[in-house]
């Protein structure tokens, strides 16, 4: 399956998709995740896309394509992959359909989270992630690790995200609305979307995922 996950920063994007990459036996493909392991290894592309990210806008879109084409062009993601944080505007969708015509492969679904805003600052301000692995992921309040500031699942230092502050996810936010939401109707005049809560227990939000996942594939039957 070729999915497309989108939803405000906060909405359990990341937490789901490595879920639902694993029942799906497909390569989660996360661009967050690409520019911040760019960021360690301070490659070219880590300091330019750093500088955008820290100020909570998105990374211009020429290095930002390059960068997930490359990705998506590895052997693992040839029979399917989830998109996680990719497109994030319309031009970035524009430029994922030239490439998905191009290899005569089409999107099966595009999972939209939806989640309150109020909700969204409490969840990122208090989330802390693993820096060993960005799938363990920690809240400080709804889901605290057993000793504080260690990853209860390998050990690994747990760290506050520098884009996390309170100031830049509302900017986030704001550029969520105003660049990322409307690849949700270019994606509705598609028939792809299906869009569900994002409130409540991780389990529930990623059994209600493959509920909606099933229902776009018999819909496509
Ligand atoms: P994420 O981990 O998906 O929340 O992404 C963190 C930050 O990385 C975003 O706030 C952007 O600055 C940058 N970023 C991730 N994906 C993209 C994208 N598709 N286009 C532009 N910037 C992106």
């Amino acid at each position: 399956m070729r999915i497309v996950l989108v939803g405000p920063p906060g909405a359990g994007k990341g937490t789901q998709a490595v879920r639902l990459a694993e029942k799906l036996a497909v390569p989660h493909i996360s661009t967050g995740d690409l520019f911040r392991a760019n960021i360690s290894r301070q490659t070219e592309l880590g300091k330019l896309a750093k500088s955008y990210m820290d100020a909570g806008n998105l990374v211009p879109d020429e290095v930002t394509i390059a960068m997930a084409k490359d990705r998506m062009e590895q052997p693992d993601a040839e029979g399917g992959f989830l998109l996680d944080g990719f497109p994030r505007n319309v031009s970035q969708a524009e430029a994922l359909d030239r490439l998905l015509q191009s290899e005569a492969i089409t999107l099966d679904a595009v999972l939209d989270l939806e989640v309150p805003e109020e909700e969204v600052v409490k969840r990122i301000a208090g989330r802390r992630i693993c820096r060993n692995d960005s799938s363990h992921v920690f809240h400080v309040t709804y889901s605290p690790a057993k000793q504080e500031g260690v990853c209860d699942v390998c050990g690994g230092e747990l760290y506050q995200r520098d884009d996390d502050s309170e100031e830049t996810v509302r900017k986030r936010l704001e550029v969520y609305h105003t660049q990322t939401e409307p690849i949700i109707d270019y994606y509705k005049s598609q028939g792809l979307v299906r869009t569900i809560s994002s409130l409540g227990p991780v389990d529930e939000i990623t059994e209600r995922a493959l509920e909606a996942l099933k229902a776009e594939k018999a819909e496509n039957k």
